[in-house]
């Protein structure tokens, strides 16, 4: 699969007769494993393994994009447990034609990000309208035009490209009557993933002894496709299905004060509790959640300086939707997001909703593939 994976990439990224070269080398990797091509997760774990909880370990980490093993891809299991992430020994380049994919921490945390593409547009005499939320996207004869914000004001352009969730761009921002019934079918059987629950927390002790990791993930349950169940009907595991800790500060440690460290606890969650309040309960529920997570760092309560509660609720305000899928659109058997080029002229899509899937690297991968449809539409025009 890694090579597989890594012949797909270079092959997309090449031209002429390399690309073919390539193509020929990723059908022949392809073969051997034609068979598992259509199995889902269950399927290729049931092939494999006897035992349920290794079966469970392996199929854990899909509980993180609250999907069941059962609409997963089945081949997709080796690149969810990736091996670089186990062990820092493992070689990242087996071949020049297998590497593998690694996790990694961005230094300074994912604002430094955020700075950069900020300075470049600024440095290319571009202008950032920050807490100025798009109400519309002008549309005259089926092409794009501009947007409007919601104090009113118009801005005209050539080209526009959105980023927001499928749901809110193309029914409220665009229009039902700018999209065809077929595209409405598509939207409105779409699948989403569920939240988050995060508590972020300043300690004044150094937890590396028990975490050296800056990131770790622990399972609480074997029994995923259930996890997944539960969660999907809005019944909150409080934390005892499995949770993470970060402590970027073990990266970055500019991220915390000295002989301090910044800890963020998190662990998926419904949009809506059943029976029950996200901004009544948050009190409680953080401290619940730190007390699964003292079971693996003791001391976290008793050591907390400074404390922030992030519900489902405070996301689907932070990022504007009515449901928040936190990963975007999920790797679901059969299910693709939202293609970059819309049906309407001069206007893109682009984000954790359309094509590219969600995720950072995916995300940001999508983002250059927009860069060159822009760039080709533009050549064609002039
Ligand atoms: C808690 C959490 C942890 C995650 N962890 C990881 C991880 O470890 N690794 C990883 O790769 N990915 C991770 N992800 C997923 C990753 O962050 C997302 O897939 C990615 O950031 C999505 O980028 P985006 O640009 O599509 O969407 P966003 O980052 O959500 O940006 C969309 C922006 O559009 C704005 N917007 C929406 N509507 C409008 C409007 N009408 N007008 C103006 N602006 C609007 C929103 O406010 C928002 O700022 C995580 C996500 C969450 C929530």
């Amino acid at each position: 699969m890694i090579k597989l994976v890594t012949l797909f990439k270079q092959s997309d990224q090449a031209n002429g007769f390399k690309k073919i070269v390539l193509k020929v080398k990723l059908l022949f990797t392809l073969l051997p494993i034609k068979k598992m091509l259509k199995w889902n997760a269950t399927q290729l774990l049931d092939f494999f393994f006897s035992n349920d909880k290794i079966k469970g370990l392996f199929a854990g980490i899909l509980a993180d994009f609250v999907i069941k093993p059962s609409e997963f891809n089945g081949v997709g299991i080796p690149m969810v447990n990736i091996e670089t992430a186990f062990d820092k020994r493992i070689p990242i380049t087996v071949d020049k034609h297998t590497i593998q994919p690694q996790y990694n921490y961005i230094l300074g945390g994912c604002g430094e990000m955020v700075k950069l593409l900020a300075n470049f547009i600024e440095n290319h005499q571009g202008t950032i309208h920050i807490q100025s939320k798009v109400q519309k996207i002008l549309i005259e004869n089926n092409q794009a035009i501009g947007v409007e914000l919601e104090n009113g004001e118009q801005i005209l352009s050539d080209i526009v490209l959105a980023t927001g969730d499928i749901h809110n761009t193309f029914y409220t921002l665009v229009g039902k009557d700018q999209i065809s019934s077929e595209i409405q079918q598509y939207i409105n059987s779409l699948k989403y993933m569920e939240s988050v629950f995060m508590v972020h927390i300043g300690i004044d002790f150094d937890p590396s002894p028990h975490q050296p990791a800056a990131l770790c993930y622990y399972y609480g349950t074997y029994d995923i496709e259930n996890a997944v169940d539960n969660i999907k009907n809005g019944i909150y595991h409080e934390g005892e299905d499995g949770f993470l800790i970060y402590i970027p500060s073990i990266h970055s440690p500019e991220m915390a004060p000295t002989q301090h460290h910044a800890v963020t606890v998190y662990t998926v969650a419904p949009n809506h509790i059943k029976e029950g309040n996200w901004q009544k309960q948050k009190e409680e529920l953080a401290n619940k959640l730190l007390e699964y997570a003292e079971t693996k760092i003791p001391g976290l309560r008793e050591h907390t300086k400074t404390r922030l509660i992030m519900t489902p609720e405070d996301f689907r305000q932070r990022v504007n939707v009515k449901h928040h899928s936190f990963g975007g659109i999920p790797p679901i058997i059969g299910q693709k997001g939202f293609s970059h080029q819309t049906s309407i002229e001069g206007m893109f899509y682009a984000g954790c909703q359309s094509e590219s899937t969600g995720g950072v690297a995916n995300t940001m991968n999508g983002g250059r593939k927009v860069a060159h449809l822009i760039l080709e539409m533009l050549e064609k025009n002039h």
